[in-house]
């Protein structure tokens, strides 16, 4: 589904990424994992085209993403986004926040949009907050709220970049159970997380980034058991505390 052929992206004279030529299969869960400032968002956003490239070439179901004259806003409805600061409409309720983007882009009429948007809701756990104001709810439910949003637009293809780095810790659960049921529905993911034991449980394959590059990557099984390159042990041995890996 996505193809990402010897890709290169420079910060000035920062090399972010470096040439990056990897795949990712529809249907397949992907964890990008690795140490901070390794290009991990970076990347993730090159998919959607919020940062350009350089070099090389990424295609999304066949097209190139970053072909001059691609129409950009076609692309990203095609592309749910999950940002880490949750991103919602405050000046909008929560329904009106799913619901907005089916209307603008998708012509559904208020009725449907809204129909669309409750039982994305409802699949999140949210349906009895669907008039409240995005203030009024944790960071958690606000989390839940995007990723609703994001599915109203019914994407192939969803974009996850640390969803839970920003929440407290006793709401990151909820969130990854949100995803766990998007993964067993089949969708189509790529998660940027330290959550170790989300990329163990539920990942198809997990790539460790380090300086801009995939180092290693593998099914979750042989990537936490065996590391193959000494970084991605000693980023796995700093990430996982001494009661277990976190997530
Ligand atoms: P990660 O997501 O793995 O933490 P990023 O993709 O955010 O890494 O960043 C990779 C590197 O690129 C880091 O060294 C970061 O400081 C640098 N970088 C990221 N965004 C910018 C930017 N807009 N301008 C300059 N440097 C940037």
């Amino acid at each position: 589904m996505i193809t990402f052929d010897n890709v290169n992206k420079y910060y000035g004279s920062y090399h972010a990424l470096n040439g990056i030529s990897e795949h990712v299969a529809k249907g397949e869960v992907l964890v990008v994992c690795g140490p901070s400032g390794s290009g991990k968002s970076t990347l993730i956003r090159t998919i959607n085209r919020l940062e350009a490239i350089a070099s090389g070439r990424i295609t999304l179901a066949g097209q190139d993403i970053h072909a001059p004259g691609l129409d950009v806003n076609a692309l990203r409805a095609q592309i749910g986004f999950v940002f880490q600061q949750f991103n919602l409409f405050p000046h909008l309720s929560v329904l009106d926040n799913c619901a907005l983007a089916p209307q603008r882009l998708r012509g559904l009429t208020r009725k449907d949009a809204e129909e669309r948007a409750l039982g994305l809701l409802d699949r999140v756990g949210l349906a009895h907050k669907a008039q409240a104001m995005p203030a009024a709810l944790s960071g958690g439910q606000q989390q839940r709220v995007a990723i609703a949003r994001a599915l109203a637009m019914q994407p192939p293809l969803m974009l996850f970049d640390e969803p839970t780095s920003a929440l407290d810790p006793e709401m990151v659960g909820e969130v990854l159970q949100v995803m766990r049921d998007l993964a067993r529905d089949g969708m189509t993911m790529v998660c940027v997380t330290h959550e170790m034991g989300f990329a163990r449980d539920v990942a198809d394959r997990v790539w460790f980034m380090d300086h801009g590059q995939v180092l290693e990557r593998g099914a979750p099984g042989e990537f936490f058991a065996r590391p193959q390159h000494a970084r991605t042990r000693q980023f796995l041995s700093d990430i996982c505390t001494p009661f277990g890996v976190s997530g």
